[in-house]
């Protein structure tokens, strides 16, 4: 039985190895509101769309949310053999970059490279590296063009007075994302009123310009394509009229996500995004993140408190649907969780002579090879259980419980073995090295411990820590040496009690938190 697994990836795992086709992945998606079998439209191969920025002040933290999550699903999917051509727009004209450019006595150009750069690096900090490109909405303004004319020779646009709106009258379809009839989405939205307008929900896709505004030729007269447009656009460019998922922000579910989906299906009469998915928010406290509540956090202020690895642990700790908590207390806590693999790949390094950091393993699912040991097969019995974890919608969060099961299960191995000691064999050393490469492995699924954190974040907890820690080894040590046995085995209880464990190696002691 390939991997030593459960009864139920075995079955998985089996239609795997024998027709070389990636595992059943359950996806729920916003259209249908529910799990669905995830099929992709060309074999092998995936599509993804996710809505980016609108790039007029540097990101904050909510901006991560996305990028951090459908990377992972990325990361996830090739490791199963899936092609992922990962898409993720910059929104560079617009609105609000207008009049920030105006404030900061600057041109709409330059605030939105530098702002996009902001963004990019922050990406880059976040081990975000999959994203395959970066459409600029104003490098796509021919293809934004050519659509509008589609729609408005197909009858579901009109121009009116130098702007085109797209006429949601005319869509049957329309409201089918938020699953809600047009008059009540009316009600429930701020809507735009204006005369040139057939119906209040109208919406525009192309803006004829104001003085001093940015602007292109077009058959209507000069102006600016609208939000939701660029987003058809960029994706039927680089992806086909139709792909396989797109994804964003809860927030983005109605009006941009219900537009984008109509004008692009009238516009194609196909399947836009098979698979809508969205990301909960950020929230601190009960109340949402957000500009207009003042308490959005700038990445790069929070980068010079926390290591950029904290962040997108807490990004990846929930279900991805779920709403993220975000407070100082939670970075701090889940930087102690950070902090006992950071000792255990030290444990690594004594035994195996070798960083973690160093321990190569491809970004691919290799089934498990016969014969292992029953230390192994519990090893990818808990691999199992983390592609499980994240083949039932992505569930990063459950696919984190598991690491901790595979740190406890190593740490107690190593103990038990006595590896750090002269009387551990290298035979299991040898083991102990194949069960770190399989971390290693699923560990790249996740985009965390990619390479060394440079020493960012709130040391001064730690140093306290490491000080009282080191105060009661020492007290240990000394009871040893007395033969005051009783009160060295105190020590050692009662530490374990509080989940820390001592580890006595030959030349020291060490400890670490959990058994
Ligand atoms: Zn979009």
């Amino acid at each position: 039985m390939p991997g030593g697994g459960s009864f139920g990836s075995f079955l998985v795992w089996n239609g795997l190895i024998s027709k070389g086709l990636q595992m059943q992945i359950k996806v729920y998606s916003t259209l249908t509101r529910q799990k669905e079998d995830f099929q992709t439209f060309q074999p092998g191969k995936v599509g993804m769309y996710v809505c980016g920025p609108t790039v007029y002040k540097p990101s904050h933290v909510g901006h991560m949310v996305g990028p951090v999550i459908f990377d992972t699903i990325k990361r996830f999917l090739s490791y199963l053999d899936y092609q992922v051509n990962f898409v993720v727009n910059i929104t560079d004209v617009d609105d609000k970059l207008i009049v920030e450019s105006k404030k900061q006595n600057t041109t709409v150009t330059e605030l939105a490279e530098r702002v996009t750069a902001d963004y990019l690096s922050n990406l880059k900090k976040l081990q975000v590296t999959g994203i395959d490109h970066f459409p600029r909405a104003t490098h796509y303004i021919g293809e934004i063009l050519s659509m509008i004319n589609g729609l408005i020779e197909k009858g579901f646009a009109y121009a009116s007075n130098g702007d085109v709106y797209f006429d949601v009258s005319k869509d049957d379809d329309y409201g089918k994302l938020c699953n809600r009839d047009p008059e009540q989405l009316e009600a429930g939205a701020r809507i735009e009123v204006n005369d040139r307008k057939r119906n209040a929900g109208d919406f525009a896709l192309w803006k004829g310009a104001k003085p001093g505004e940015p602007m292109w030729d077009s058959p209507w007269g000069p102006g600016r394509p609208g939000w939701h447009i660029e987003c058809s656009a960029m994706s039927m460019k680089l992806l086909g009229e139709s792909f396989d998922m797109h994804g964003g922000g809860l927030d983005l579910q109605f009006p941009h996500h219900e537009n984008e989906l109509a004008q692009s299906e009238s516009y194609s009469g196909k399947t836009f995004a098979r698979y809508w998915l969205h990301n909960g928010l950020m929230k601190t406290g009960d109340k949402k993140m957000s500009k207009s509540e003042g308490n959005e956090i700038v990445v790069t202020e929070l980068l010079k408190k926390h290591q950029p690895e904290t962040l997108r642990y807490l990004l990846l700790s929930s279900h991805y649907r779920s709403p993220i908590e975000y407070s100082e207390d939670r970075l701090l806590e889940l930087r102690r969780t950070l902090d006992s693999f950071y000792r255990f790949f030290d444990r690594v390094k004594r035994i195996c002579g070798k960083s973690f950091y160093d321990v190569s393993t491809p970004l691919k699912f290799v089934p498990a090879p016969k014969g292992h040991s029953a230390f192994m097969g519990e090893i990818y019995k808990l691999r199992d259980a983390f592609l499980d974890a994240f083949a039932d919608d992505f569930n990063s969060g459950g696919a984190l419980g598991t690491l901790h099961e595979f740190l406890t299960t190593l740490n107690r191995f190593a103990d038990q073995a006595k590896l750090e000691t002269a009387e551990g064999n290298p035979g299991a050393k040898g083991e102990f090295l194949s069960a770190v490469t399989v971390l290693r492995e699923i560990t790249q699924i996740l985009g965390l411990f990619i390479e060394p954190q440079e020493s960012a974040g709130p040391q001064g907890n730690n140093q306290l820590m490491d000080g009282v820690m080191r105060l009661l080894i020492d007290i240990r040590a000394d009871a040893r040496k007395s033969k005051n046995f009783p009160l060295a085995d105190l020590v050692r209880k009662r530490l374990a009690e509080l989940n820390i464990t001592l580890e006595d190696r030959p030349d020291e002691t060490g400890w670490r938190v959990g058994p």
